[in-house]
């Protein structure tokens, strides 16, 4: 991709470009793009994984960027892109509901890229799959088991809506300009809707309250909302009150806040 007739990167919307067409075409080929798909490229910038995108087979490519500077130049270099100039951090998922078995795909934006990872995943339960450029320490998060240093909040969130994978690891120097730090990308499939939490809001409160205070015991976290119908939940998991919530799965927490009661988890 070359610069010419694009502004300087932007620290403050994360623009670190990517500049090795090998590591754009891998991106691209996790995405399983068939012909007829339609894709979503969240954060196009200069468009290098764009260009891939829009040679894939994929019947439409839309793009949402959120760079004033960067959206209209896009669609002059490439008309056939659908780019709408709005911020990922606002945008309304559950919108690609109406287009069953859409692509996601993005490096995002490092800074932003756990809320909107956080928001797509749990409001879009249609899409076929999603694959991003995230920071390696997110990518850890995100595919993180109970019982290690990296479960925590975006580790259970993700987890009860998508199924989650690291790909592959992608070193600094490919980007421009270089960030400071290693990058990893990850691929999501929806987990059917069944299976995904039917209150989300609640579990939402719940496993913030919980993970605000990651080191300290299942029961003083509680305090008094662990009554009989939680300890009993615990006892049957082989768990108890003196367990840090680390120590529980994501279904594991979702039995627990049940066991809790609705009116007790915030
Ligand atoms: N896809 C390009 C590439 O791989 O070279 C650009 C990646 S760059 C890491 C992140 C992109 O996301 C930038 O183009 C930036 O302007 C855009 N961006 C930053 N914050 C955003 C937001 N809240 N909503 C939408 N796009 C955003």
């Amino acid at each position: 991709m070359k610069h010419e007739g694009f502004a300087r990167p932007k620290k403050s919307l994360g623009q670190n470009f990517l500049a090795d067409p090998n590591v754009a075409r891998k991106i691209v080929a996790a995405l399983g793009i068939r012909p007829g798909d339609t894709v979503l490229e969240i954060g196009p910038g200069r468009g290098a994984l764009t260009e891939h995108l829009l040679e894939s087979g994929a019947a439409h490519v839309l793009a949402l960027e959120k760079d004033r500077d960067l959206a209209p130049a896009l669609k002059a270099r490439w008309p056939e892109l659908e780019v709408v100039n709005a911020d990922a951090l606002r945008f309304d998922w559950e919108r690609l509901d109406r287009l069953p078995g859409i692509r996601v795909v993005g490096n995002l934006p490092y800074n932003v890229a756990s809320p909107i990872m956080w928001d797509l995943a749990s409001q879009a339960t249609r899409f076929a799959r999603a694959v991003f450029m995230v920071q390696w320490e997110v990518a850890q998060r995100i595919a993180a088991v109970p019982r290690t240093r990296d479960y925590g909040g975006l580790s259970v969130w993700l987890q009860s809506h998508v199924e989650a994978h690291v790909l592959f690891k992608v070193g600094p120097g490919v980007f421009h300009p270089r960030p400071k730090v290693d990058s990893a990308v990850v691929g999501f499939t929806p987990l059917p809707v069944e299976q995904r939490p039917a209150h989300p809001e609640r579990i939402s409160a719940f496993i913030k309250r919980i993970f605000s205070q990651r080191r300290k015991q299942l029961g003083s976290i509680l305090g008094k909302s662990l009554g009989d119908p939680a300890r009993a939940y615990l006892d049957a998991q082989g768990l108890s009150p003196v367990c840090r919530p680390e120590e529980l799965s994501p279904g594991q927490i979702a039995g627990l806040m049940d066991a809790v009661g609705i009116e007790d988890v915030r």
